[in-house]
């Protein structure tokens, strides 16, 4: 095991604060010789550092990957670099020179961009290196197939065993900021079961549990439908705490009754929105931090088109899209999402007077 030492960085902006703040102090990144990794594993490449993806990428490094990064922000590059980690200035120049390549972006517009735009991890003719992709960002399922569907026609410029194709998994992830961080998160995977085994190691690097959901798709379909469940079961608990304080029983007696009963849910044990009930969650502390209203609204939007595709009814992630919607119209879409408690039901904190 090695012990590096990195000074500590100047934070960046908000969306990729994950340096310590100080200047003068100085902290350290336990990694791990990368010697116990398999050769085809050791060389990752990293695209799309933000909140997630910055977090997943030291972890790698702690672990004991060999990265090589790139972002459109040259600032959180020159934060990489200046933790001893390769940057490149194109995502094909990091395709040129990873066996492994994870994606974390925004949308399936940036991911595509990304694969297939002009220097993009595609670029350069049919030969490529990297014998495996991994896209853990949000999107829709529809855009993972095909983008499954697009690598499966390159050529590796290595066979990898009897591999002559790249293999490309979608992964995208439960757990927020604070689970990237930790190292918690939950990877929901989609595309060749092989390789999913095959990166196993890589998945557990950065987070506790890897699913595997079936063939390209269904990981981007599974991320989609665990967000929408946890929409609306918020909004449930929402509503009915909301109502209890209106009919005068507090929101710690029904939270109570909710965590020993039928009501029980990850929004009322884990997460609960009512500012007072619960320690260390965002309603805590006045609903900053967690998973923002907007990214809400983007995964609602994933869903209703996922449901219009097919042809499912989807009376619940429309009205959650709607509220969720209204949320950000009305200046709350960077706060957390379980603010609807506050500023759709107008419900009261549990410190307040009833
Ligand atoms: P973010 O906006 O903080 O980070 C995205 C990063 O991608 C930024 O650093 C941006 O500069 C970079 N980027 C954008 N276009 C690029 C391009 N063309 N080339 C290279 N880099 C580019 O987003 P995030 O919060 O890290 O989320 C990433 C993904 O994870 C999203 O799909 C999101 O829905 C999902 N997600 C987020 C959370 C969360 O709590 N933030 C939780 C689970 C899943």
């Amino acid at each position: 095991m090695v012990i590096c030492r990195f000074r500590s960085l100047l934070s960046l902006s908000k969306t990729n604060s994950f340096f310590l703040s100080s200047p003068s102090t100085s902290f350290s990144i336990r990694t791990f010789s990368s010697s116990h990794i398999p050769q085809h594993l050791q060389n990752v490449g990293f695209v799309g550092l933000g909140n997630m993806g910055s977090r997943m990428a030291i972890n790698l490094v702690k672990a004991g990957y060999k990265l090589t990064v790139y972002d459109i922000n040259s600032d959180v590059l020159k934060k990489f670099s200046q933790m001893g980690v390769s940057t490149k200035k194109t995502p094909y120049e990091v395709s040129e020179a990873s066996d492994v390549i994870i994606t974390m972006l925004p949308s399936s517009a940036h991911v595509i961009d990304v694969y297939t735009g002009p220097n993009g991890l595609l670029h350069g003719g049919k030969l490529l290196r990297p014998w495996l992709f991994i896209d853990s960002s949000t999107i829709d399922p529809q855009t993972s197939t095909n983008l499954s569907a697009t690598i499966s026609k390159y050529t590796l410029k290595e066979k990898k065993g009897d591999q002559e194709t790249p293999a490309k998994l979608e992964a995208p992830v439960s757990g927020s900021v604070i689970a990237a961080e930790a190292g918690t998160l939950t990877f929901m995977v989609g595309g060749s079961e092989e390789a999913f085994v095959a990166a196993k190691s890589i998945f557990f690097s950065m987070g506790k549990s890897a699913i595997y959901c079936g063939g390209a798709g269904s990981g981007s379909a599974a991320k989609i439908c665990n967000n929408l469940a946890m929409a609306v079961s918020m909004l449930g608990v929402s509503e009915a705490l909301a109502l209890g304080q209106s009919l005068g029983v507090s929101a710690t007696t029904l939270t109570k009754i909710f965590n020993c009963s039928s009501a029980r849910c990850w929004s009322s044990d884990a997460y609960n929105p009512v500012p007072g009930v619960m320690e260390g969650v965002p309603s805590s502390r006045d609903y900053n931090g967690g998973f923002s209203s907007k990214l809400m609204v983007k995964d609602l939007n994933l869903a209703v088109e996922s449901a219009k595709h097919a042809e499912c009814k989807y009376p619940l992630t429309s009205q959650a899209q709607k509220i969720y919607s209204e949320l950000c119209n009305g200046g709350h879409e960077a706060r957390d999402f379980s603010c609807a408690f506050r500023h759709y039901y107008s419900g009261m904190d549990e410190n307040q007077d009833h």
